[in-house]
């Protein structure tokens, strides 16, 4: 297998900042709870949390679906729920991509389930062209067409997380 840079780790960087900007805003004079949805999220959820001007509390979840596979296979269970107590509260759920939105659209239901005073959606890379159930990225870095990604978080078989740049595996 190859492997060609598609976004520059600069970039990417660059992006989160943005993303950490816009997200301070609206949120000004709030303290949401931020949860990553592990593990391709980590390098993502570390840099978007540090580069908030605003107070925040983090939990995190995790879902397994898709094993070794490069297609989602649509069926999920939680690994780790989150811990936090999530009612009431201002809640962004943070993930690395959001492919045909099967994973998202659980996780989401799920986390409504908790009753918070509000839920948005947060995603470093959005692949919406490839959606099959209707969800709406409220605060997305990229917009990328096709392709498996890895790279910044993201791996093939628990391989290549650990590299800066997010790369388009061939
Ligand atoms: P969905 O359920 O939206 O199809 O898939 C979402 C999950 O599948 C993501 O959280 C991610 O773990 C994985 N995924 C989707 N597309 C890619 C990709 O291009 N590269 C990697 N490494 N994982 C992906």
């Amino acid at each position: 297998m190859t492997r060609d840079i598609l976004i520059p780790h600069d970039d990417i960087v660059a992006k989160i900042e943005e993303l950490a900007e816009q997200i301070s805003s609206d949120y000004s004079g709030k303290e949401p709870i931020l949860i990553g949805i592990l593990n391709g999220v980590i390098f993502f959820f570390s840099e978007l949390v540090m580069k908030l001007r605003i107070p925040t509390r983090i939990d995190f979840i995790r879902a397994a679906s898709y094993g070794s596979s490069m297609t989602s296979s649509g069926a999920i269970r939680f690994v780790k729920d989150v811990e936090l107590p999530l009612k009431g509260e201002d809640v962004i759920l943070i993930e690395d991509i959001v492919d045909t939105g099967l994973t998202l659209c659980h996780i989401v239901e799920h986390l409504k389930s908790k009753e918070p005073a509000s839920l948005k959606i947060c995603a470093l890379i959005d692949k919406a062209e490839r959606r099959e159930r209707a969800v709406t990225v409220d605060y997305c870095g990229f917009q990328v067409l096709a392709g498996f990604l890895v790279g910044f978080g993201l791996d093939y078989d628990e391989k290549y997380r650990y590299l800066p740049d997010i790369c388009v595996l061939r």
